[in-house]
């Protein structure tokens, strides 16, 4: 009997990992009372940032945090609180800040991206994906001539670990990319990395999920309560609607239930180190004479990206540790509004009419996802992508199917300790 994969989530860490194992050959069946795509998967910044992955646990970071809590117009903020969850996870943040730990988790999270370049380009050809995918190459522009200079380390960095990058100056960046010329003296530069791709991370979710439905994969629109375990196994799981299923023997339940995943794993008694990194989305229509950049830009001081997916300019920012609701906070939205219609003026109507969107970032202390068999026999995981969920997904889902098939190195440096934050 081939052995049954039930994939709990259908965001595109779930919807991912489930085609990997249907390719593969196993029995899938993928369980989320919510549409396909329609959680933190639904509105992001589009970013295939496979160069762009370094932790937002910097060695500059613990500097920093002051500033973020104290001004409300910062791109990073902290909205202080009384949940029990963030002493031990900010802890666990500020000792992911070291220097070393950073630099290895960059390394780590580059491999894992690349991994999963390859598994896009064949499932956008074969499921002839319609994503409005692009590979458009990125600009993170500096208007301080200071911070450029600064950035050249980490542009050495990233060339050490074979990543195509290089610093442009103000006329090299005009010529590259004439619609932001327009700045003048504004702007002192940027890093342009041209190996960068965009696409709608809601819609490859659509595809996938499509393309399996047709192959008879079930989706069950039902939410798992919680889970139950004996002496170190999984035996059953709890629906909403109270009913009780018992696991089949050789069954794996793999949760990829994003932010929620925490919550289940504790159900039965292990700890996901998880907290919600708020962030928001605006997505406008263009025009035929809008100014719109080619290539995805950042804006590196404000932490806010825009990026073309066909007629649409999504435009995607802020970081905030602000509970566990997804509402977004007027006083948020307003400012990604008014600092997207200062970097581009001709669109101002629009940007202050469009609807915001607000996700919460399934975000670990060190910006490693957790992949893999937990220690509960029967339950993996493949949860905990923070900013980089669409980006990483394809590599951690090529890393579980290797796993199943009985290679598990490359899943070593994700795997759950749960007695560690
Ligand atoms: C503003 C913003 C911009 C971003 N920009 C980028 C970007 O440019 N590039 C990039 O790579 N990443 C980006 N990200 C990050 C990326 O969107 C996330 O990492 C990714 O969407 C997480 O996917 P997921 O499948 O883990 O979670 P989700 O998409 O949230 O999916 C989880 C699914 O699990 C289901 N579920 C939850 N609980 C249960 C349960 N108990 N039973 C059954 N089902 C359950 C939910 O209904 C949901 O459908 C951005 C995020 C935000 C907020």
């Amino acid at each position: 009997m081939t052995q049954r994969i039930t994939v709990v989530g259908a965001g595109i860490v779930g919807l991912t990992t489930a085609l990997a194992l249907h390719d593969a050959g196993y029995e899938v069946r993928v369980v989320d009372p919510a549409l396909p795509g329609s959680g933190t998967s639904a509105a992001n910044g589009g970013q295939l940032s496979w160069a762009f992955v370094a932790p937002l646990a910097e060695p500059d970071v613990p500097t920093k945090l002051l500033g973020w809590l104290l001004h409300s117009d910062s791109p990073l903020r902290w909205v202080p609180s009384l949940d029990p969850a963030l002493p031990a996870w900010g802890l666990a943040f500020l000792r992911a800040c070291r220097r070393k730990h950073a630099l290895a988790t960059t390394r780590t999270l580059l491999t894992l991206a690349e991994q999963g370049r390859p598994l896009l380009a064949d499932w956008r050809q074969r499921l002839a994906l319609d994503i409005d995918w692009r590979a458009n190459g990125k600009l993170i522009v500096y208007r301080d001539a200071k911070a450029l200079d600064a950035a050249r380390h980490h542009v050495a960095f990233q060339r050490s670990q074979g990543v195509e990058q290089e610093i442009l100056g103000r006329d090299a960046l005009y010529v590259r990319e004439p619609a932001l010329a327009r700045h003048g003296s504004a702007l002192a530069g940027a890093v342009w990395t041209p190996g960068e791709e965009v696409g709608d991370c809601a819609a490859c979710c659509r595809g996938i999920a499509e393309y399996l439905k047709e192959r008879d994969v079930p989706f069950e629109q039902r939410r798992i309560e919680r889970l139950e375990a004996h002496a170190g196994r999984l035996v059953a799981w709890h629906f909403n609607d109270g009913e009780r299923e018992t696991r089949r023997r050789d069954e794996v339940l793999l949760v990829a239930a994003g932010l929620s995943s925490r919550a289940l794993l504790a159900s039965a008694g292990l700890h996901l180190p998880l907290y919600p990194l708020k962030g928001y989305s605006l997505t406008v229509d263009l025009t035929e004479d809008d100014p719109v950049f080619d290539a995805s830009v950042t804006d590196a001081l404000r932490k806010i990206v825009f990026a073309r997916l066909g007629r649409r300019l999504r435009i995607a920012g802020m970081a905030d540790l602000d509970g566990w609701q997804p509402r977004p906070r007027a006083s948020r939205v307003a400012l990604l509004k008014r600092q997207a219609a200062d970097f581009l003026p001709a669109m101002a109507e629009r940007i202050h009419a469009s609807d915001a969107w607000t996700g919460l970032r399934p975000a670990t202390p060190d910006g490693k996802p957790r992949l893999g068999p937990t220690a509960i026999e029967g339950l993996w995981l493949n949860a905990g992508h923070g900013a980089l969920g669409w980006t990483l997904s394809m590599g951690s889902a090529q890393a579980i199917r290797h796993a199943f098939e009985g290679d598990d190195t490359a899943l070593a440096p994700f795997r759950l300790d749960s007695r560690r934050n």
